[in-house]
Protein backbone atom coordinates (compact mmCIF):
# COMPACT_ATOMS: atom_id res chain seq x y z
CA UNK A 1 0.00 0.00 0.00
CA UNK A 2 1.26 3.39 -0.82
CA UNK A 3 0.65 6.28 1.14
CA UNK A 4 0.72 10.13 1.69
CA UNK A 5 0.44 11.42 5.63
CA UNK A 6 -2.69 13.42 5.75
CA UNK A 7 -3.41 16.09 3.58
CA UNK A 8 -4.98 19.25 4.82
CA UNK A 9 -7.28 20.58 1.91
CA UNK A 10 -6.69 24.47 0.80
CA UNK A 11 -8.63 27.48 -0.72
CA UNK A 12 -5.67 27.11 -3.53
CA UNK A 13 -3.25 24.72 -4.56
CA UNK A 14 0.51 25.52 -5.81
CA UNK A 15 2.08 23.15 -7.76
CA UNK A 16 4.99 22.06 -4.94
CA UNK A 17 1.74 20.49 -2.49
CA UNK A 18 0.73 18.05 -5.39
CA UNK A 19 4.18 16.28 -5.22
CA UNK A 20 4.27 13.59 -2.81
CA UNK A 21 1.10 12.77 -4.38
CA UNK A 22 2.29 12.32 -7.68
CA UNK A 23 5.21 10.57 -6.75
CA UNK A 24 2.62 8.13 -5.31
CA UNK A 25 0.84 8.12 -7.97
CA UNK A 26 3.99 7.09 -10.31
CA UNK A 27 4.47 4.07 -8.05
CA UNK A 28 1.27 2.65 -7.75
CA UNK A 29 1.56 2.70 -11.94
CA UNK A 30 5.35 0.97 -11.49
CA UNK A 31 3.89 -1.24 -8.62
CA UNK A 32 0.64 -1.96 -8.83
CA UNK A 33 0.00 -1.17 -5.31
CA UNK A 34 -3.12 0.48 -4.07
CA UNK A 35 -2.47 4.19 -3.54
CA UNK A 36 -4.41 5.79 -0.47
CA UNK A 37 -4.99 9.42 0.08
CA UNK A 38 -5.65 10.54 3.53
CA UNK A 39 -7.64 14.03 3.59
CA UNK A 40 -6.96 15.77 7.46
CA UNK A 41 -9.53 18.22 8.17
CA UNK A 42 -9.60 17.95 11.67
CA UNK A 43 -7.28 20.49 12.70
CA UNK A 44 -9.13 22.84 10.48
CA UNK A 45 -11.32 25.64 12.54
CA UNK A 46 -14.34 25.71 9.81
CA UNK A 47 -14.79 22.65 7.90
CA UNK A 48 -16.46 23.48 4.73
CA UNK A 49 -17.59 20.71 2.40
CA UNK A 50 -15.91 23.17 -0.31
CA UNK A 51 -12.46 22.34 0.77
CA UNK A 52 -13.01 18.59 0.60
CA UNK A 53 -14.74 18.80 -2.90
CA UNK A 54 -12.10 21.43 -5.01
CA UNK A 55 -9.26 18.76 -3.15
CA UNK A 56 -10.48 15.86 -5.34
CA UNK A 57 -11.33 17.89 -8.14
CA UNK A 58 -7.87 19.02 -8.22
CA UNK A 59 -6.93 15.38 -7.99
CA UNK A 60 -9.15 14.30 -10.83
CA UNK A 61 -7.64 17.55 -13.01
CA UNK A 62 -4.10 15.59 -12.24
CA UNK A 63 -5.28 12.16 -13.20
CA UNK A 64 -4.16 10.97 -10.03
CA UNK A 65 -5.75 7.63 -9.33
CA UNK A 66 -6.01 6.69 -5.48
CA UNK A 67 -8.77 5.92 -3.28
CA UNK A 68 -9.34 8.47 -0.55
CA UNK A 69 -9.35 8.17 3.27
CA UNK A 70 -11.14 11.02 5.63
CA UNK A 71 -10.21 11.29 9.02
CA UNK A 72 -13.72 13.58 9.62
CA UNK A 73 -15.67 10.24 8.40
CA UNK A 74 -13.05 8.34 10.84
CA UNK A 75 -13.53 10.05 13.60
CA UNK A 76 -14.93 7.15 15.84
CA UNK A 77 -12.29 4.77 14.80
CA UNK A 78 -9.50 7.56 15.72
CA UNK A 79 -10.98 8.44 18.91
CA UNK A 80 -11.03 4.36 19.74
CA UNK A 81 -7.15 4.56 18.68
CA UNK A 82 -6.59 7.10 21.06
CA UNK A 83 -8.63 5.51 23.93
CA UNK A 84 -6.56 2.06 22.89
CA UNK A 85 -3.30 3.43 22.74
CA UNK A 86 -2.83 6.36 25.66
CA UNK A 87 -3.25 4.15 28.41
CA UNK A 88 -0.02 2.03 26.71
CA UNK A 89 2.49 5.17 28.25
CA UNK A 90 2.66 6.56 31.48
CA UNK A 91 2.00 10.09 30.74
CA UNK A 92 4.47 12.93 31.96
CA UNK A 93 3.24 16.23 32.97
CA UNK A 94 4.90 19.27 33.04
CA UNK A 95 4.57 23.14 33.59
CA UNK A 96 6.17 24.81 30.48
CA UNK A 97 6.79 28.12 28.91
CA UNK A 98 5.16 28.49 25.39
CA UNK A 99 5.03 31.14 23.12
CA UNK A 100 1.25 31.36 22.32
CA UNK A 101 -1.09 33.23 19.65
CA UNK A 102 -4.65 34.30 19.80
CA UNK A 103 -5.60 32.14 17.45
CA UNK A 104 -4.78 29.07 19.20
CA UNK A 105 -2.36 27.36 16.27
CA UNK A 106 0.74 28.40 18.27
CA UNK A 107 1.74 26.40 21.26
CA UNK A 108 5.57 25.67 21.37
CA UNK A 109 8.31 25.77 24.07
CA UNK A 110 9.80 28.93 24.24
CA UNK A 111 13.37 26.67 24.47
CA UNK A 112 12.05 24.97 20.94
CA UNK A 113 11.58 28.24 18.73
CA UNK A 114 15.24 28.61 18.72
CA UNK A 115 15.71 24.92 16.61
CA UNK A 116 12.22 24.01 15.41
CA UNK A 117 11.68 24.95 11.73
CA UNK A 118 9.66 27.77 11.03
CA UNK A 119 6.66 26.12 9.89
CA UNK A 120 3.73 27.63 12.96
CA UNK A 121 5.86 30.74 13.36
CA UNK A 122 8.29 32.79 12.60
CA UNK A 123 10.27 35.15 14.11
CA UNK A 124 10.95 38.58 13.33
CA UNK A 125 13.13 41.15 14.79
CA UNK A 126 13.59 38.68 17.79
CA UNK A 127 10.09 38.25 18.00
CA UNK A 128 8.09 35.46 17.57
CA UNK A 129 5.08 35.24 14.99
CA UNK A 130 2.04 33.42 14.84
CA UNK A 131 2.43 31.98 10.81
CA UNK A 132 -1.89 31.50 10.72
CA UNK A 133 -2.99 34.58 12.21
CA UNK A 134 0.22 36.75 11.90
CA UNK A 135 -0.52 38.08 15.43
CA UNK A 136 2.65 38.36 17.90
CA UNK A 137 2.95 35.47 20.42
CA UNK A 138 3.06 35.94 24.08
CA UNK A 139 4.51 33.49 26.79
CA UNK A 140 2.46 31.54 29.29
CA UNK A 141 3.03 28.67 31.34
CA UNK A 142 1.24 25.73 29.74
CA UNK A 143 0.61 22.03 31.71
CA UNK A 144 2.25 19.74 28.80
CA UNK A 145 2.04 16.40 28.69
CA UNK A 146 4.41 14.26 27.46
CA UNK A 147 4.95 10.43 26.21
CA UNK A 148 8.34 8.66 26.11
CA UNK A 149 8.73 5.50 23.58
CA UNK A 150 11.08 2.99 24.80
CA UNK A 151 14.29 3.10 24.55
CA UNK A 152 15.06 -0.18 23.06
CA UNK A 153 12.40 0.47 20.43
CA UNK A 154 13.73 3.59 19.71
CA UNK A 155 17.14 2.55 18.57
CA UNK A 156 16.25 -0.71 16.52
CA UNK A 157 13.27 1.51 14.46
CA UNK A 158 15.36 2.68 11.82
CA UNK A 159 17.47 -0.92 10.98
CA UNK A 160 13.38 -2.00 9.94
CA UNK A 161 12.46 0.96 7.87
CA UNK A 162 14.29 1.71 4.48
CA UNK A 163 14.89 5.45 4.04
CA UNK A 164 15.60 7.29 0.80
CA UNK A 165 17.76 9.45 0.24
CA UNK A 166 19.50 7.71 2.87
CA UNK A 167 20.75 10.93 4.34
CA UNK A 168 17.67 11.74 6.23
CA UNK A 169 19.00 9.08 8.97
CA UNK A 170 20.81 11.44 10.63
CA UNK A 171 17.76 13.59 10.71
CA UNK A 172 15.86 10.74 11.99
CA UNK A 173 18.52 9.85 14.87
CA UNK A 174 18.97 13.41 15.80
CA UNK A 175 14.68 13.46 16.48
CA UNK A 176 15.23 9.84 18.35
CA UNK A 177 17.36 12.19 21.01
CA UNK A 178 15.32 14.79 21.17
CA UNK A 179 12.33 12.27 22.26
CA UNK A 180 14.26 10.08 24.43
CA UNK A 181 15.16 13.50 26.06
CA UNK A 182 11.43 15.91 26.07
CA UNK A 183 8.93 13.26 25.20
CA UNK A 184 6.75 13.68 22.79
CA UNK A 185 3.95 16.17 23.74
CA UNK A 186 0.85 15.25 22.52
CA UNK A 187 -2.07 17.91 24.22
CA UNK A 188 -3.04 21.58 22.66
CA UNK A 189 -4.78 23.91 25.02
CA UNK A 190 -7.82 24.42 22.79
CA UNK A 191 -10.24 21.89 22.40
CA UNK A 192 -9.37 19.78 19.19
CA UNK A 193 -12.44 17.24 19.78
CA UNK A 194 -10.31 14.55 20.91
CA UNK A 195 -10.04 13.23 25.14
CA UNK A 196 -8.22 11.14 27.22
CA UNK A 197 -8.12 12.01 31.05
CA UNK A 198 -8.44 15.94 31.52
CA UNK A 199 -6.42 16.56 27.92
CA UNK A 200 -7.28 17.99 24.45
CA UNK A 201 -5.00 15.81 22.17
CA UNK A 202 -3.13 17.11 19.22
CA UNK A 203 -4.85 16.46 15.99
CA UNK A 204 -1.75 15.83 14.97
CA UNK A 205 -1.35 13.28 17.81
CA UNK A 206 -4.56 11.45 16.21
CA UNK A 207 -2.79 11.70 12.67
CA UNK A 208 0.10 9.88 13.86
CA UNK A 209 -2.07 6.71 14.86
CA UNK A 210 -3.35 6.43 11.21
CA UNK A 211 -0.89 3.90 9.74
CA UNK A 212 -2.04 1.17 12.26
CA UNK A 213 -5.72 1.71 10.83
CA UNK A 214 -5.03 1.54 7.40
CA UNK A 215 -2.46 -0.67 7.19
CA UNK A 216 -3.50 -4.68 6.40
CA UNK A 217 -0.33 -7.20 5.81
CA UNK A 218 1.39 -6.23 3.31
CA UNK A 219 4.67 -3.22 2.70
CA UNK A 220 4.24 0.32 3.16
CA UNK A 221 5.03 2.52 1.01
CA UNK A 222 4.90 6.45 2.38
CA UNK A 223 5.68 9.18 0.56
CA UNK A 224 5.99 12.46 2.52
CA UNK A 225 8.44 15.88 2.35
CA UNK A 226 11.00 16.58 4.37
CA UNK A 227 8.98 19.57 6.67
CA UNK A 228 7.82 16.53 8.30
CA UNK A 229 10.47 14.24 9.09
CA UNK A 230 8.75 14.20 12.84
CA UNK A 231 5.60 13.64 12.22
CA UNK A 232 6.41 10.59 9.87
CA UNK A 233 8.88 9.61 12.76
CA UNK A 234 6.10 9.34 15.50
CA UNK A 235 4.03 7.61 13.16
CA UNK A 236 6.50 4.99 12.71
CA UNK A 237 7.53 4.77 15.92
CA UNK A 238 3.37 3.81 17.01
CA UNK A 239 3.13 1.64 14.26
CA UNK A 240 5.70 -0.16 15.68
CA UNK A 241 4.89 0.05 18.87
CA UNK A 242 1.79 -1.39 18.67
CA UNK A 243 3.11 -4.82 17.25
CA UNK A 244 3.22 -3.74 13.68
CA UNK A 245 5.80 -5.71 11.75
CA UNK A 246 4.99 -4.60 8.12
CA UNK A 247 8.47 -3.75 6.20
CA UNK A 248 8.36 0.18 5.63
CA UNK A 249 9.82 1.81 2.85
CA UNK A 250 9.97 6.01 2.77
CA UNK A 251 10.67 7.87 0.30
CA UNK A 252 11.44 11.57 1.48
CA UNK A 253 10.70 14.12 -1.27
CA UNK A 254 12.46 17.88 -1.19
CA UNK A 255 10.87 21.35 -0.76
CA UNK A 256 10.05 22.52 -3.73
CA UNK A 257 10.63 26.19 -4.16
CA UNK A 258 8.64 28.73 -6.88
CA UNK A 259 10.58 31.30 -8.76
CA UNK A 260 8.54 34.71 -8.24
CA UNK A 261 5.19 35.27 -6.66
CA UNK A 262 4.16 31.70 -5.57
CA UNK A 263 0.78 32.47 -6.63
CA UNK A 264 1.72 32.15 -10.22
CA UNK A 265 2.44 28.23 -10.17
CA UNK A 266 -1.18 27.06 -8.82
CA UNK A 267 -2.45 24.16 -10.69
CA UNK A 268 -5.80 25.87 -11.95
CA UNK A 269 -3.64 28.82 -12.77
CA UNK A 270 -1.26 26.74 -15.03
CA UNK A 271 -3.84 24.74 -16.68
CA UNK A 272 -5.97 27.87 -17.92
CA UNK A 273 -2.27 28.80 -19.02
CA UNK A 274 -2.59 25.78 -21.48
CA UNK A 275 -0.65 23.51 -19.71
CA UNK A 276 -1.72 19.83 -18.93
CA UNK A 277 -1.82 16.99 -16.21
CA UNK A 278 1.63 15.81 -18.67
CA UNK A 279 3.27 19.32 -18.51
CA UNK A 280 2.54 19.70 -14.71
CA UNK A 281 3.61 16.16 -13.55
CA UNK A 282 6.99 16.76 -15.98
CA UNK A 283 7.39 19.88 -14.18
CA UNK A 284 7.31 18.12 -10.63
CA UNK A 285 9.27 15.61 -11.79
CA UNK A 286 12.17 17.09 -13.52
CA UNK A 287 12.59 19.69 -10.10
CA UNK A 288 13.63 16.29 -8.60
CA UNK A 289 16.90 16.49 -7.41
CA UNK A 290 17.17 14.04 -4.68
CA UNK A 291 20.28 14.62 -3.55
CA UNK A 292 19.25 18.30 -2.85
CA UNK A 293 16.33 19.90 0.73
CA UNK A 294 15.45 21.93 -1.88
CA UNK A 295 14.60 22.02 -4.88
CA UNK A 296 13.65 24.96 -7.13
CA UNK A 297 10.54 24.27 -9.64
CA UNK A 298 11.55 23.61 -13.15
CA UNK A 299 9.69 25.79 -14.80
CA UNK A 300 11.97 25.21 -18.61
CA UNK A 301 8.99 23.09 -19.71
CA UNK A 302 7.47 26.25 -21.97
CA UNK A 303 10.79 25.90 -23.94
CA UNK A 304 10.81 22.08 -24.41
CA UNK A 305 9.15 21.45 -28.15
CA UNK A 306 6.08 20.06 -28.01
CA UNK A 307 6.97 16.99 -30.37
CA UNK A 308 9.90 16.21 -28.42
CA UNK A 309 7.58 16.12 -25.17
CA UNK A 310 5.43 13.51 -26.79
CA UNK A 311 7.98 11.47 -28.07
CA UNK A 312 8.85 11.43 -24.17
CA UNK A 313 5.69 10.35 -22.85
CA UNK A 314 4.86 7.96 -25.69
CA UNK A 315 8.13 6.37 -24.69
CA UNK A 316 8.04 6.39 -21.19
CA UNK A 317 4.84 4.94 -21.24
CA UNK A 318 5.96 1.70 -23.79
CA UNK A 319 7.95 0.33 -20.76
CA UNK A 320 7.57 -1.09 -17.11
CA UNK A 321 10.40 -1.82 -15.07
CA UNK A 322 10.38 -4.69 -12.48
CA UNK A 323 12.29 -3.55 -9.84
CA UNK A 324 12.19 -3.46 -5.99
CA UNK A 325 10.14 -0.59 -4.53
CA UNK A 326 13.22 1.41 -3.00
CA UNK A 327 15.16 1.61 -6.29
CA UNK A 328 12.31 2.44 -8.72
CA UNK A 329 11.85 6.38 -8.13
CA UNK A 330 15.29 7.27 -7.76
CA UNK A 331 15.48 7.23 -11.45
CA UNK A 332 12.33 10.31 -11.58
CA UNK A 333 14.79 13.30 -11.53
CA UNK A 334 16.21 16.32 -12.94
CA UNK A 335 19.24 14.30 -15.09
CA UNK A 336 17.19 11.45 -16.25
CA UNK A 337 14.48 13.07 -17.46
CA UNK A 338 16.47 15.89 -19.37
CA UNK A 339 18.52 13.17 -20.93
CA UNK A 340 15.32 11.23 -21.68
CA UNK A 341 14.28 14.35 -23.27
CA UNK A 342 17.68 14.96 -25.13
CA UNK A 343 17.64 11.39 -26.55
CA UNK A 344 14.25 10.34 -27.98
CA UNK A 345 15.58 10.98 -31.51
CA UNK A 346 18.09 8.32 -31.05
CA UNK A 347 16.29 5.75 -28.41
CA UNK A 348 19.27 3.38 -27.80
CA UNK A 349 20.62 6.16 -26.13
CA UNK A 350 18.77 5.71 -22.80
CA UNK A 351 16.82 3.46 -21.25
CA UNK A 352 12.80 4.99 -21.09
CA UNK A 353 11.96 2.45 -18.75
CA UNK A 354 13.41 4.71 -15.88
CA UNK A 355 10.70 6.70 -16.69
CA UNK A 356 7.90 4.61 -16.77
CA UNK A 357 5.24 5.99 -14.96
CA UNK A 358 5.83 9.17 -14.95
CA UNK A 359 2.67 9.71 -16.95
CA UNK A 360 -0.52 7.36 -16.91
ZN1 LIG B 1 -2.33 32.32 15.67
Amino acid sequence: MILTLPMTPRSEYQLGYWLTPVIGDILRKRTGQDFVISIGTLGMRNIDAVFIKNFIEEVSLLKLRCSFWEDTSNRGLLSDRIAEVLPLFRLHNQFVECWVCNCGALEIPKEQARFLKQKTFYISNGKVFCAKCKQEACLKILDRVSIFFPESQSQEILDNVAVLPGFYLNEFRELLVQFAENGICINRQRQTGFFYQQYNIDVEFVWETLLSLLAKKEEIVMVVNNHVLRQTLISILLFRFLGFTNKITLFITPYISYPGKPDKWQVKKLLELGHDENTVRFMLAASLCWREKDSGLYVDVSQVEYRRFSLLRKLTQQKILEKPVATLISDINHQNLLQGLKNVFNVQKFDYGKLSGLFS
